[in-house]
């Protein structure tokens, strides 16, 4: 494979093809750090109102450092993966104190700093800096897997192979329009499914399409997703509503939700709702009403959240990790996604407004709600 003529390929298409997207407007390390983050795990189409509106919230490092961190989960809210959120606020404050507010353009102490794994890395100091490095997304596996005609999973494990190979073709200058090239073609031309072989500027270059292994690699890997059911407990008193606040640690920390949890084998969802109301909160369940259920999908369990109206014994007290909140007020808090659904439909049913700042998809219309 000729290198040069490979490079020009590939800057010819991009030239021609690549989508204006708001981070590719800049050269900011900040604002290409906060987008690299954000493009984690989620999608082009969903990250963009949220870089959006997280610049215009927090237009520097200064801005991010000096807020508190509930401001900066309720800009993340709807995200997923909420320590990514956690992180970015540690390092601001770190590049603040120690860096007098400018991102290091040093590998190794980038390394260092909260959430900057290899790739983040190797992004912001190719993509910002323009410093020679290549990047592996699971857009740029896919595209030199194929290229490589290397069979098997999309997995790190194949990363060695494939930083060799970027190691040689990368170029000398442009080195970040290179890599954000090479991503938007695995985006839109070697996707996943369906590669469109004939548009794509390698053709000549792919041994997948050379040995019509193209839709074969990579392997495909069905993923079963687990089911949980659970319950959630909607207490309403002089028309305040309880909720508490996650633990600092584990899935979905210090997000704020309705109190409930998990039903256990053999356990009727009345007894889930009397049982962590009991744990939880130290009340007793005097009666229960079902409203509705949502569906929520995380990476590896789907969760079936089942919402009863309860009414309890004794008014659970308000504390730092537990407060009554009047409907307009719940749009000052940051929340779990499948929370921000259940406030959606729970005052479009009573013909209030929206309170949820950042509106999901209504479950009524998915067939979700039972
Ligand atoms: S020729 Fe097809 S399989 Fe090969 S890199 Fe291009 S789109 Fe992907």
């Amino acid at each position: 494979m000729n290198k040069n003529v490979f490079q020009k390929s590939l800057f010819s298409w991009y030239a021609k093809n690549a989508r204006d997207l708001p981070w590719r407007r800049t050269r900011d390390p900040y604002k290409i750090w906060i987008s690299e983050i954000m493009l984690q795990q989620t999608t082009v189409n969903v990250v963009i109102p949220y870089y959006e509106r997280w610049i215009k919230v927090f237009p520097d490092i200064q801005a991010l450092a000096c807020t508190s961190q509930a401001k900066i989960l309720k800009n993340w809210q709807g995200l997923g993966y909420y320590q990514r959120a956690r992180n970015i606020k540690k390092s601001a404050e770190i590049i603040c104190a120690q860096y007098g507010g400018k991102i290091p353009e040093d590998s190794i102490v980038l390394r260092s700093l909260p959430g900057f794994g290899p790739y983040t890395v190797a992004a912001v100091l190719s993509i910002a800096f323009d410093q020679r490095r290549p990047l592996v997304d699971a857009n740029v596996r896919r595209v030199a897997m194929r290229l490589l005609a290397l069979k098997g999973f999309s997995e790190a494990k194949k990363d060695k192979e494939i930083l060799e190979f970027l190691d040689i073709i990368l170029p000398e200058k442009n080195n970040n329009i290179f890599n954000q090239a090479l991503m938007e073609l695995g985006a839109l031309v070697c996707r996943a499914q369906q590669p469109q072989c004939l548009a794509c500027p390698f053709e000549r270059f792919c041994l997948a399409t050379k040995k019509n292994l193209q839709d074969s690699i990579p392997a495909f890997q069905r993923k079963i997703a687990q089911r949980i059911e659970a319950v959630c407990a909607l207490i309403e008193k002089d028309g305040r509503y309880f909720i508490q606040k996650r633990p600092p640690r584990g899935l979905l920390a210090d997000l704020w939700e309705f109190p409930g949890g998990k039903i256990e084998k053999r356990e009727t969802q009345r007894e889930a709702l009397a049982r962590e109301l009991k744990e939880e909160i130290g009340v007793r369940l005097v009666s229960s009403d079902y409203l509705f259920s949502v569906k929520y999908a995380y990476t590896k369990f789907k969760v079936y959240l089942h919402v009863w109206r309860c009414v309890v014994e004794s008014r659970p007290k308000s504390d730092a990790t537990h407060k009554w909140v009047l409907a307009s007020e719940f749009k000052n808090f940051p929340l779990p996604s499948a929370t921000a659904r259940i406030i959606d439909l729970l005052f479009k049913r009573q013909g209030k407004v929206q309170c949820s700042k950042h509106a999901l998809a209504n479950p009524l219309r998915q067939g979700t709600l039972k």
